[in-house]
């Protein structure tokens, strides 16, 4: 059989967030003359077949963040390709995007890659004190447990609950699981510190000091835990009444982040590991393997 002459690339642009058509946007593939899409937000792209490699994709909408990313393309027709676009309207702002996915609050001049998790993080908790030796109480160990089950769905757009937690008191690193550890150093002006979504993943708990509790009854504020489980997801600090806020803004006990945060953390978890600002995915899917120590972030008490 020969090469066909001609073969269609074809499918829909939605909304990132609602979900909903995007109608008179543009989508482009490299190589071929330009689509728009109809009020469905149907696209259809025909023109010589580009066989064997990564094809280059954006979709560009008025009042939408340009979308660049790639398809994998055997050359064949394929009609069920679903690209997605942010729009760029509440409940969606680009400015909290920044500061919660590439540290745009505390670094806007160097914007990160974001990074994320692939997989459902499972935790290890050691509740031996490495500052004081003593073992946590079994209560402050639950409240901790409890704190991540309520934090990874509400982070990952909830494509992900928290997997098996595991406790002990040995030092462990392990492959897709996230590493909890407490000290106690009243010398250090931190509550917690953390890997920022990173795998494995590594979170440290600076227990039992002033303003990292709630009042004297708990050594360990659950709004603490899920801030530093934030950071391990992949999120960085962000200004105003946030969980991610390191001026600690929000209840004590709580464990619920805003729905400002739980949206552009979906957001997130919607795309690429590596994609970059705006909105440019990787263009190969072995990307994003990040090179250098893990990117660490550290929150003040
Ligand atoms: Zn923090």
């Amino acid at each position: 059989a020969s090469k066909p002459l001609t073969s269609t690339l074809a499918g829909t642009l939605v909304d990132t967030i609602s979900g909903g058509p995007v109608g008179g946007a543009t989508v482009t593939i490299t190589g071929r003359p330009a689509a728009t899409t109809n009020a469905d937000g149907q696209w259809e792209s025909t023109g010589a077949p580009l066989i064997g490699i990564a094809q280059n994709v954006t979709a560009e909408s008025e009042g939408f963040l340009t979308h660049q990313t790639a398809l994998a393309w055997s050359g064949a027709d394929r009609r069920d390709v679903t690209l997605d676009a942010i729009a760029d309207r509440a409940p969606f702002s680009l400015e909290f995007y920044r500061q919660i996915v590439r540290d745009g609050y505390e670094r806007p001049m160097v914007l990160q890659p974001l990074r994320r998790w692939t997989t459902a993080p499972s935790f290890y908790i050691n509740v031996t004190n490495a500052s004081t030796n003593e073992t946590m109480d079994a209560s402050e160990v639950a409240m901790i447990v409890q704190a991540i089950r309520d934090s990874v769905p509400q982070m990952t757009g909830g494509r992900f609950e928290a997997g098996p937690i595991d406790t002990g008191t040995e030092v462990r690193t392990l492959a897709n699981s996230i590493y909890v550890h407490v000290v106690s150093d009243a010398t250090a002006n931190y509550c917690g510190r953390a890997f920022v979504g990173v795998n494995p993943g590594d979170i440290t708990l600076n227990y039992g000091l002033t303003g990292c509790g709630c009042g004297r009854q708990q050594k360990m504020a659950p709004s603490v835990v899920a801030h530093e489980v934030g950071h391990a997801l992949g999120f960085w600090h962000v200004d105003g009444v946030a969980m991610m806020n390191t001026g600690w803004t929000l209840p004590c006990a709580s464990t619920r982040f805003t729905d400002q945060e739980r949206v552009h953390a979906a957001v997130a978890y919607a795309r690429p590991l590596g994609n970059r600002d705006i909105d440019i995915d990787p263009s190969n899917f072995t990307a994003a393997t990040a090179a250098g120590p893990p990117p660490v972030v550290i929150c003040r008490r």
